[in-house]
């Protein structure tokens, strides 16, 4: 296989389910996990004589994203019924939509090892989800829990522009981020609220026209997605290059034998027999709301992010961490709220560097972190005004971590203090001097590496507690005027 002579192409259909209490057209509940077919009212069933009613806060939600993404969101959009038959949807049709859907085009901000990216986006569209077969438990016979029928997911379409599953993953992962900073889907994957069908195809270097794409359905893990992707890309090539022909086709991933399988082709493809939903008007947005929701809308990661490098000067590298999910955003927000007078880099460093190590360390997630925000932002004041030293400071933190505690106090109660008193340090220093005389003439005699040796010997000495620039200056003072 000559991979080098193959572009791929990939467009990705996500669906987040909305953060919403209630189903997109009743007010049965959609919580996770309860009883199968206890959560499932007449409206979802579709049930005659009952009439859906849209869930506002479902389309404010669906308004957020537009507005995240710099969409146009349309003044009315329709709702349509799609039509087919399978055991979980009770209703032989899911209300979606599919000519005019309420947000339009947009675009998402990728970052990979190549650089950045703009992802242009469709479309998002609301639409109902339908419930679940269960295979488990029941042998020779499906068991069906209607719960999920009617749960509100915004279907979120990329143009064909991702060209390897290093671009997917980066946009799936930017895209389950921002849905996450809006708050208008939780982003829990292994429950199914956010999931990805990749659509996938190849084609010759230089090439106008597009291949024939397949559809890998349902990757609910960003491994599981760049692995299908990544297989996908393979099969295709290789069936190219061996005289075959792809088929446009939907195919499902297995994990466990990392390979995808045909699920259905296009030619057994349903015809879904679209129409607009007779009983639902169409969707109007007026000026007014779409205003109202931008007012409650929070400060977006990309203009966050070009706050953190133009209004505080930190690296792009930072500034991108900072605002790669909520969660970092917030903890450095809370950070820099505390830390009154802190320079924002030192902030950035330490979330970046000790805790986010620490982190990872630990195995926990930020919102987890054994050192809050405001309890860093009083370890860094100590550090900033110079009560302790830079290597304190991480011994601080290191038993902050795991023993809990407050900066000020652990200071005190363990003697943490930098010394600063010249009187002090002057001391501590010629001793060292007196007690290694042959280092003192190496370092007259050119070898300046020796200052190094003294450098440790004094922070040994005096537990790293030595104010290092005074130390630095002192040391040097001594050596040569003595
Ligand atoms: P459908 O409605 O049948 O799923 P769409 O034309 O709406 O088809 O496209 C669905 C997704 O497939 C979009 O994300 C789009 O970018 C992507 N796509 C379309 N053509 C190709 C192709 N040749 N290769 C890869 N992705 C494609
Ligand atoms: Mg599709």
């Amino acid at each position: 296989m000559t991979r080098a002579n193959w572009e791929v192409v990939i467009g990705l259909e996500t669906h987040a389910q909305l953060s919403t209490q209630s189903k997109i057209f009743s007010g049965a509940s959609v919580a996770f996990g309860a009883e199968p077919n206890t959560q499932a009212c007449a409206v979802d069933l579709g049930l005659p004589g009952v009439l859906p009613v849209p869930n506002r806060a479902a389309v404010e939600r669906a308004i957020r994203f537009g507005l995240a993404v710099g969409a146009h969101i349309a003044p009315v959009s329709i709702f349509a019924r799609k039509n087919y038959f399978y055991p979980d949807l009770p209703k032989g049709y899911q209300i979606s939509q599919m000519e005019i859907p309420v947000v339009q085009g947009g675009s998402l901000r990728i970052q990979t090892k190549a650089g950045e990216k703009i992802v242009n986006l469709t479309r998002a569209h609301l639409e109902e989800d339908a419930g679940k077969s269960l295979h488990e438990d029941f042998q020779g016979q499906s068991g069906i829990d209607l719960n999920r029928a009617g749960t509100p997911l915004l279907e979120i379409v990329t143009e064909p522009e991702m060209r390897s599953s290093e671009e997917a993953v980066a946009y799936a992962r930017a895209l389950h981020a921002l849905v996450r900073w809006i708050e208008i889907c939780d982003g829990n994957m292994q429950e199914g609220s956010f999931r990805c069908d990749a659509n996938v195809s190849v084609r010759p270097l230089g090439q106008k026209e597009f291949g024939t794409r397949c559809e890998i359905k349902n990757l609910n893990s960003f491994r599981f997605l760049e692995r299908a992707i990544e297989f996908e890309i393979k099969r295709q090539i290789e069936l190219i290059e061996d005289g075959g022909q792809v088929v446009q086709e939907t195919r499902l991933f297995d994990p466990d034998r990392d390979e995808t399988r045909s699920m259905r082709s296009k030619e057994d493809a349903h015809d879904y027999r679209y129409f607009p939903d007779p009983d639902l008007p169409p969707l109007c947005i007026s000026e007014e709301w779409i205003a109202e929701v931008a007012s409650g809308m929070p400060e977006l990661p990309k203009s966050r992010r070009q706050r953190y490098v133009n209004e505080l000067g930190l690296r792009e590298y930072d500034a991108d961490l900072l605002t790669a999910t909520r969660e970092a955003g917030e903890y450095f927000e809370a950070l820099r709220a505390a830390a009154n007078g802190v320079d924002a880099k030192l902030c950035a460093n330490w979330v970046n560097g000790e805790l986010s190590a620490a982190i990872n360390r630990a195995g926990l997630e930020l919102a987890d972190a054994k050192v809050n925000p405001t309890q860093l932002a009083a370890l860094l004041v100590r550090l900033a005004d110079g009560t302790i030293s830079g290597k304190i400071a991480k011994e601080l933190f290191e038993i902050m971590w795991s023993e809990g505690g407050e900066a000020d106090a652990l200071i005190e109660s363990r003697g943490l203090r930098q010394i600063s008193d010249t009187g002090a340090l002057e001391g501590v220093l010629k001793e060292l001097i007196a007690k290694h005389p042959d280092q003192v003439e190496e370092y007259r005699g050119g070898k300046d590496k020796v200052f190094g040796f003294f450098v440790g010997q004094a922070m040994k000495a005096t537990q790293g507690k030595a104010n290092p620039a005074q130390l630095n200056a002192l040391l040097k003072a001594l050596l040569l005027g003595g």
